[in-house]
């Protein structure tokens, strides 16, 4: 028998919406077979009436299910192959499987695609595994066979990375290594937009590449020609290079990780040659920006979330303030703006008051040009608001 979970009175109202997540708060009681209920297995939720409501993983924390499906199915290699065959048509649908220059993309997006707490990134042949539940961990190898069976011959390798993201006091001990194949990730180069990129996922930050900003990155291109430029929080350089290719007079990228601008520097060498007009600068951002003058007429602020979770958002908004002001402020006039926040926990309304009070600091006429966001292969579940994730805007400085 499945293990099967009974919510408290009133607490399938969200399930009912088919919102992924039950809080541990909701349980009233636990009924299993098995000696005692561990983290990953999968279990049946049921309301107090005792009708079933739905089926997902179970884990200890205050998200305590993860919701897999609303009905009565299987779990087996056929599900899984299901799920991953639908990721994949939503990127055909997209082109992005197809797309002639563009080879890397992300497969699955956690509750985007009905699979929470895994993520997959595709860079060409290698598909490179994220999980953040334990459930997705002690799945790997049933979604490893269903990845194979979708990309038979077009994927040669597939590499788990999530030590980092399972959560710690499970005790997993979960190592990074390959699921399937292997493939040298520190020669390894995608093509986003028809420019190149070395992705190295065994060592990078996340999967190795903030493939969510591609679309961002592109509209930038739009807005580079003759502008000095930098770009803040830079990682691999993929404003940096997007700027160039646009026409940028010279960029500058600034990140606290040595290892990221070496890797921003040669991703500019990679795609303009030696002689490139670029400068990286391994500082603090946040600092950087006090002390640069009135040089720059086009500058990307792309943050890591200042606001993990909630109990630090006031703190977060002072930080998004901060660092928006002194760019208005330096900003030449005519200037272009590009802000960003990855934070979950800020909204979009709360994301644009902030940089609104920020423009009210610096006491410049700006206009919003766009609003951004995700792009369509970070897709968001309707019934799970929280996965939009990605904000951004694009002011005009007078
Ligand atoms: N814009 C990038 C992604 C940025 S991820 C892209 O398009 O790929 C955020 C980056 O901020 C990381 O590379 C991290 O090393 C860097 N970072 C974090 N804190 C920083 C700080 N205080 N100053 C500068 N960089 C910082």
């Amino acid at each position: 028998m499945t293990t099967q979970i009974f919510l408290r009175r009133g607490k399938e109202e969200s399930l009912l919406r088919r919102h992924p997540w039950i809080f541990s708060g909701a349980i009233a009681s636990v009924k299993s077979d098995t000696a005692e209920i561990a983290e990953g297995d999968v279990v049946d939720v049921y309301t107090q009436a005792g009708d079933f409501i739905a089926r997902g993983h179970y884990q200890i924390g205050s998200i305590a299910v993860r919701v897999l499906t609303f009905d009565r199915e299987e779990i087996d290699q056929a599900w899984w192959n299901r799920r991953i065959a639908i990721a994949c048509d939503v990127r055909r649908t997209l082109g992005l499987s197809t797309a002639a220059d563009t080879d890397c993309y992300r497969l699955v997006h956690g509750e985007g695609d009905s699979l929470p707490g895994l993520v997959i990134d595709i860079y060409g042949s290698v598909a490179v595994i994220q999980c953040h539940s334990v459930g997705m961990y002690r799945s790997r190898m049933a979604i490893a066979e269903a990845l194979r069976e979708a990309f038979g011959d077009r994927l040669t390798a597939i590499y788990d990375k999530s030590s980092q993201t399972v959560p710690y006091k499970a005790g997993l001990n979960a190592v990074d290594g390959y699921l399937f194949g292997h493939s040298d990730s520190k020669s390894h180069i995608v093509t986003e937009n028809g420019l190149k990129f070395k992705v190295n996922w065994e060592e990078g930050q996340k999967t190795g590449f903030f493939l969510d900003q591609r679309e961002n990155r592109a509209l930038l291109r739009r807005y580079a020609a003759g502008r000095t430029v930098l770009n803040t929080f830079c990682y691999t350089g993929g404003f940096s290079v997007g700027a160039m290719a646009g026409g940028a007079l010279e960029v500058c990228s600034v990140d606290s990780s040595e290892r990221a601008v070496q890797l921003a520097d040669e991703n500019m060498r990679l795609n303009f040659g030696d002689q490139v007009r670029h400068e990286a600068v391994a500082a603090d951002a946040v600092e950087y920006l006090k002390h640069i003058g009135d040089r720059y007429d086009l500058i990307i602020l792309d943050p890591p979330a200042f606001a993990k979770h909630h109990k630090v958002l006031g703190n977060a908004l002072q930080g998004y303030k901060r660092i928006n002001a002194r760019a208005l402020s330096s900003i030449k006039s005519g200037g272009i703006l590009f802000t960003f926040s990855c934070s979950q926990a800020v909204s979009k309304e709360l994301f644009r008051t902030t940089v609104f009070s920020a423009a009210a600091i610096a006491g410049r006429n700006v206009r919003i040009l766009h609003q951004l966001t995700q792009p369509a292969d970070h897709p968001i579940n309707i019934y799970h608001p929280e996965g939009e994730y990605l904000k951004g805007l694009v002011l005009y400085v007078e």
